[in-house]
């Protein structure tokens, strides 16, 4: 709710006014049990820095994240360790999240013996299950991370964050570093997990193929803030956003579909140190006025199921 992470940039001292970076300037969603709710923008856009904050990897400035009724952000050190077991997070990298010298035997027993979870006596049948679950042999419980594969190294990954058995993981590209067809059994993975386990999933991704596979719904980001937000079918049948169609127009297959408002994007992204007035959108925005230079567009209903933050989002479809 709300969820901010504004940093303040100690050299601007030197010109006096203090400048602030807003990574993640004012983010609100649900996220319902057993759904994959999808984060896509440009890198810079604060998908990444969202998923962290929710975890308090990155402390938010300000806003709440409630887990079954409880603030994460109020909770003390002690209590978020707790409330960790909860929620886990899969990175892009597995190898640099798995330490070199354990092998994925130490690595699981020390998933679930920090969290307390799984009790000493029933570790071992625990670990066999979690390494059938992510289609690994269980002789590979003895060997190293550099003994695997890119895909495999993230099936460990997978492993270890269903070690203290969570509700929600945050997948942060956690497929993007994969050739296409590992990428294909990595998502075809976390979804027969999904519902298997009951697994909800923030599934952080640049990659639109990717996140029109695996997603429920999906919500694109912008300069820090959500533009648009619905279910998969009315997002990539219906974006209503300039920046989400400008962003599908760059994807083949998909701009087959919207070729007649096809829009391409002008610039770079701005920088979130000093974002454009009114909508942060409207330096890149083919369709800009005075009023989006200097109203700030809401997040406001199109649909029951579809939100988007354009002061012409009717107009524009
Ligand atoms: Fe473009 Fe204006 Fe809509 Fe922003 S509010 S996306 S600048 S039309
Ligand atoms: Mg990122």
């Amino acid at each position: 709710k709300d969820l901010k992470q504004h940093f303040a940039l100690k050299k601007e001292k030197l010109f006096g006014e203090k400048q602030v970076v807003k990574a993640v300037d004012g983010v609100s969603f649900d996220i319902m049990p057993g759904e994959t709710l999808s984060i896509v923008g440009e890198s810079g856009c604060g998908k990444s820095t969202t998923g962290r904050s929710i975890l308090r990897l990155d402390e938010p400035t300000a806003g709440e994240v409630l887990l079954f009724g409880k603030n994460l952000v109020e909770m003390t050190k002690k209590e978020l360790r707790l409330a960790r077991k909860d929620i886990q997070i899969i990175f892009q990298d597995p190898y640099a999240s798995l330490n070199p010298r354990r092998t994925i035997r130490q690595m699981l027993t020390e998933a679930m013996s920090i969290q307390k979870v799984v009790p000493p006596a029933q570790q071992e049948a625990r670990m066999l299950e979690l390494m059938s679950f992510v289609g690994l042999r269980p002789e590979y419980l003895e060997r190293y991370p550099h003994e695997f594969s890119g895909g495999q190294r993230q099936r460990i990954g997978i492993a270890r964050a269903l070690a203290v058995n969570p509700k929600l993981i945050i997948c942060d590209e956690s497929v993007s570093a994969l050739d296409v067809s590992i990428q294909a059994q990595i998502l075809n993975l976390l979804k027969k997990l999904q519902r298997e386990l009951d697994l909800t999933f923030l599934f952080i991704s640049h990659d639109l193929s990717v996140v029109r596979h695996i997603s429920d719904r999906v919500m694109v980001m912008y300069l820090g803030k959500v533009v648009e937000i619905a279910d998969k079918h009315s997002l990539f049948s219906q974006p209503h956003h300039p920046y989400t169609k400008a962003l599908f127009s760059s994807i083949p297959i998909i701009d087959k579909e919207h070729r007649k408002e096809r829009i391409l994007l002008k610039g770079d992204i701005p920088s979130p140190l000093n974002p454009p007035s009114g909508c942060s959108f409207h330096t890149r925005c083919p369709f800009a006025t005075d009023k989006c230079k200097a109203e700030i567009p809401n997040l406001r209903d199109i649909t029951p199921t579809h939100k988007v933050a354009c002061h012409f989002a009717e107009n524009l479809v």
